[in-house]
Order: structure tokens, then sequence, then C-alpha cells
């Protein structure tokens, strides 16, 4: 692993230490406060009156403020990492693609695919359409260039009558007809929300002619030896996602969040003497629950934020509920996804929109540190924005898969010390960036700059105890930029380069690893 090439400077007069020090991160805490307070001092009395009482506000208002809180997270985490520019660069390239959006939903969906109807668009030559479209933006198509030329168009009609008609045509094409949508698969723009058949959700193409029924999927996608096959969504796919929702936390709809309840028989509004029926969900065509996100995740606020383009902030919003979001995303479970408002339609796909939000940021420069710190301090997490303090209380964890090294995290976060058991070989990592040797010495540790220098295809890696038991089983594919991820923030084994963890492997039997874990930062003493 080559040594990270940059040495990092923060603002305010901390140290990289401090980030890993409840005195540094409390005082990190005071500057972003004051930050606030001179860039908005209505807005700083508010935040400070609900983190004094967050239990007074309702969720909307809490939500409301957040939102509002989560720009200046933005503003101040690039300066304290000093990466202004990039973090501007970021910025703008969310707001770069806003024409894709804006024309999708309005001139492809509300103008174009209903004054041409499917029908008669499958009559249109939509390859010669799309050469003509071609020539008028300068020989070859673009969506983006596209969208932007619609956005001119539209905004001197009379001037631009046939160009309009021609894009309606073509638009129309692409979005109503398979052969349109598949050509433009990759994109954004000409991929309307279809309707959802729960009895046939893998599309299959049927060919009975043999006299036989032959069913063919045109999606396969190959496994080659041990690779990833699916790299997840691009920005464009994520925003595209971000603005299908519809921020639903604004009517307290969010079912993605919170489930799709049935209506209850006495109102919430009725007199309490009436008494309250307890909360049921609905259920899908199969039967199962649509309990929404088992974390309530604040997707809606996410998406809000990110079709902004306040890329941190909306990665704090996810990490108010979800800290371990680099084991989640597209990765793992889709319950959102399924109690989704949309449940005849394809619904908002969150788990892409969550895994983009975080590599946003892990791709920035320190990004992997800002990911790190935000699961530690987070001040938009109005119950727990600092670690707390020791509590002497010290807690088992049997199991070290995503749900032990979550949980792991919560405790230790919470003040307790926490041991870690887990079934599987556990290799220890590089001590110059987890701070902890095998023996469980511990070591001074250097930030990660570039996200890269972690990276390795998942199908070079060799047997590597439990790492390897992450790609192997419950989250095959996981990339080890989020392994790593996990290693920062205190949790689970020394598979995940733990700075707050001292560890020790004991081999007990068939294999059975232990690993003590100790907030040595926090001033909790040995367990072992
Ligand atoms: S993901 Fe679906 S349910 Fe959730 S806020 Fe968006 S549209 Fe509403």
């Amino acid at each position: 692993m080559p040594a990270s090439p940059a040495s990092l400077s923060l603002a305010f007069g901390l140290a990289f230490e401090d980030l890993y020090d409840p005195a540094g991160l409390a005082r990190l805490d005071g500057e972003f406060v004051r930050a606030l307070a001179g860039a908005d001092a209505g807005l700083a009395a508010r935040f400070a009156a609900a983190r004094a009482n967050p239990g007074a506000l309702a969720y909307k208002d809490e939500a409301d403020l957040l939102i509002a809180v989560a720009p200046h997270l933005d503003r101040f985490m690039a300066k304290l990492f000093g990466i202004e520019d990039e973090w501007q660069d970021l910025v703008e390239g969310h707001h770069r693609l806003a024409p894709l959006f804006r024309v999708k939903r309005k001139f492809v969906q509300r103008r174009a695919m209903l004054k041409i109807k499917a029908d008669e668009a499958a009559g249109l030559d939509g390859p010669a359409l799309e050469a003509q479209v071609a020539a008028l933006l300068g020989g070859k198509f673009d969506e983006l260039a596209f969208a932007e030329r619609i956005l001119a168009w539209v905004a001197d009609e009379p001037a631009h009558a046939q160009e309009l008609a021609l894009a309606e045509r073509f638009a129309a094409w692409a979005a109503h007809t398979p052969e349109g949508r598949w050509l433009h698969r990759d994109g954004v723009l000409f991929k309307p929300p279809q309707r959802v058949d729960p009895m046939h959700l893998v599309p299959v193409q049927t060919d009975a002619s043999p006299g036989y029924s032959v069913h063919t999927l045109h999606h396969i996608r190959r496994r080659n030896g041990f690779a990833l096959t699916d790299p997840g969504t691009n920005l464009a796919g994520a925003l595209d996602e971000a603005n299908y929702c519809i921020w639903c936390h604004e009517q307290a709809k969010d079912s993605c969040s919170k489930g799709l309840k049935e209506k209850p028989v006495v109102p919430a509004d009725a007199p309490a003497s009436l008494g309250r029926d307890p909360i049921t969900f609905k259920k899908s065509p199969f039967g199962v629950p649509l309990a929404g996100c088992p974390l309530e995740e604040r997707i809606s606020e996410f998406h809000k934020l990110k079709s902004e383009g306040w890329a941190v902030g909306a990665l704090a919003m996810i990490v108010i509920d979800n800290p371990i979001v680099c084991a989640t995303g597209h990765r793992i479970c889709n319950d959102c996804m399924k109690s989704c408002i949309y449940q005849r339609q394809d619904p908002v796909d969150i788990p892409q929109a969550e895994t983009r939000t975080l590599k946003d940021i892990l791709a920035l420069p320190w990004g992997f540190e800002i990911y790190s710190l935000l699961t530690r301090w987070n001040p938009i997490n109005l119950r727990s924005p600092l670690p707390r303090a020791p509590t002497g209380k010290r807690v088992l964890i049997v199991g070290t898969g995503p749900a032990g090294f979550t949980l792991a995290h919560f405790l230790l976060n919470d003040g307790h010390t926490v041991v870690g058991i887990d079934g599987l070989k556990i290799e220890p990592l590089d001590a110059a960036i987890s701070g902890v040797q095998p023996d469980g010495k511990r070591v001074a540790f250097r930030a990660i700059h570039d996200i890269g220098e972690l990276r390795e295809p998942l199908e070079h890696r060799v047997m590597a105890g439990f790492e390897q038991a992450f790609k192997g089983r419950s989250l095959a594919g996981l990339p080890d930029e989020l392994i790593t991820a996990m290693a920062r923030h205190d949790v689970g084994s020394s598979a995940f380069r733990l700075r707050q963890t001292k560890v020790i492997q004991v081999v007990v039997g068939k294999r059975i690893a232990w690993v003590e874990m100790q907030q040595q930062h926090f001033g909790c003493s040995d367990i072992i």
C-alpha cells in the first residue's frame, strides 16, 4: 500500500488526532456552532434550542431545521479539510445535471409522451429522428446537451416551433418504445417509470414458436471470476432517483422510512378516550408487511439535499440513522423501496441513490476521513452529535456481521466498552492506517487522502479471514474502500482497522477469534 501523498492540514487550529479524541471533537463542534451563528444567527438559535430539547420539535419541523443547517455543514467540512475547490466542483457537478431532470419531467413525460401516445410513437422512425436531433446538437446526440437545448427552445417557443416538434417526436419514440428505451438505457432522460406487475417482476421475452415457451432475459450480467457485476449508478442516476422522489416527509407520508401503514379505524386526532389502534402495515402482494426502512433512515430528507447539490449534508442526513451506510445501499436490503409511495409503478431506487451519495464523498480528497468523522461527530444528529462519556458498562457482541458491527458502533458511541466475537479468522490490517498492531499495541496512524489507495479488485484479493467472509457470504461484492470505511469508525474486528479498538486475537478451538474493543481514547479500561 503506497504512502498517502498529501499531509492533512485542518482548519480551525485542529489536528488530525483531534478528530479521534472526545475533547477535540467537542472543540470541532464548538467551531461549527460558531460558524453557523456567524452565517445565520436566527438559524443558529433555533439549532441550539433544538439540540437542547430535540423532543420538543415535531418531525416535520425537525426535518426542516436539519435541511436548513445541512448546507452550512457542507461548507464547514470543505473549509475544515481545505478542499473548497474540489467541493465546489462537486456541488456544481450536481447543478450542471439539473436540466436533465427538469426536461425529463416537464418535456419528455408531461409534453412529448402525452401529445404523442405509445401507438403513434411505435410507428415513428426513431433512429432517423435521432439523427436529425443530433444534427441540431452539433452532430452527436447527448442527453445533457439535448436537455439544455430544449430549455433554450422552450424559452422562445415561437422561434423554435419546428425544433420542438422534432424533439417531441423523438422524445416520444425514445421514451414510449422498448427499442428507444433500450438504446438510451445508459442515460436517464428516456426512462419513464414503468408499471409494476408484481407477478412478473423479472421481465422476460417469451418465444413460443418452437412449440414450447423459451423465456429470455435481455439484461443478463455475466460473472467473470469474482469481479463485481454491479458497479452501482453514477451521479446522474442518483440524482434521477432523488428528483423522482416527491419528498414525502413534507406531508408526513414518507412510507419508505416509516412503512406503509393501514388507515387506523380510530382517527389519530380523535379524543384519547377512544383509544388508539395499534400500527399495522399494509402487505405486499406476497404477504410481506411493508414496514419501510428498518433504521427509519431520513430518506426523503437526504434525497432533497442531494437534489440540491448538498453532497456532505445528504450523507450526514443518512448517517444520523445509518452510520454504517458503507455496508448498506445497493448491496443489501431494499425494504425502503418496497414501501415507497409508488406502489403501482417503479419505486424510487433509494439504495442506488444512497450508495452514490457515499461514493461522491469518498471520492473527494480526504473523503474517507470526512465520512469517518461523520460517524463520530454529526452536528445534525440532534440527539447524539458527539460520542458520549464512558459509562463503564461492558457489552459482548456475538457475531460481527452487519448487525453486530452496527450494534458495536452505536454502543461505542454511547460510551460502552464492547467485546466482539466472531467465528471466522480475523486478519490484522496495516497498523499505519488502523493505529493498532496485531499484538494490540497502539501506534500513530495517518489520514487517507485518496480513497483509491484502499482499492483492490475484488477478484485479486486473497483469502483474508473476515473480509473474505464478507465477499463470499452475506455481503458479496462489498468494495474494499467500504470495508476500510467500516474499519475506521470503531466497529467490529481488526479487519476493520479500528483506531479506537485494541485488538487481541485469541484463537480458541475451532478458530474462534476474540476481539477486544477498547475505547482507549475515551478512557475505558482493559476488559480481558
Ligand atoms: S422514496 Fe418514495 S416514499 Fe420515500 S419520500 Fe421518496 S417518493 Fe416518498
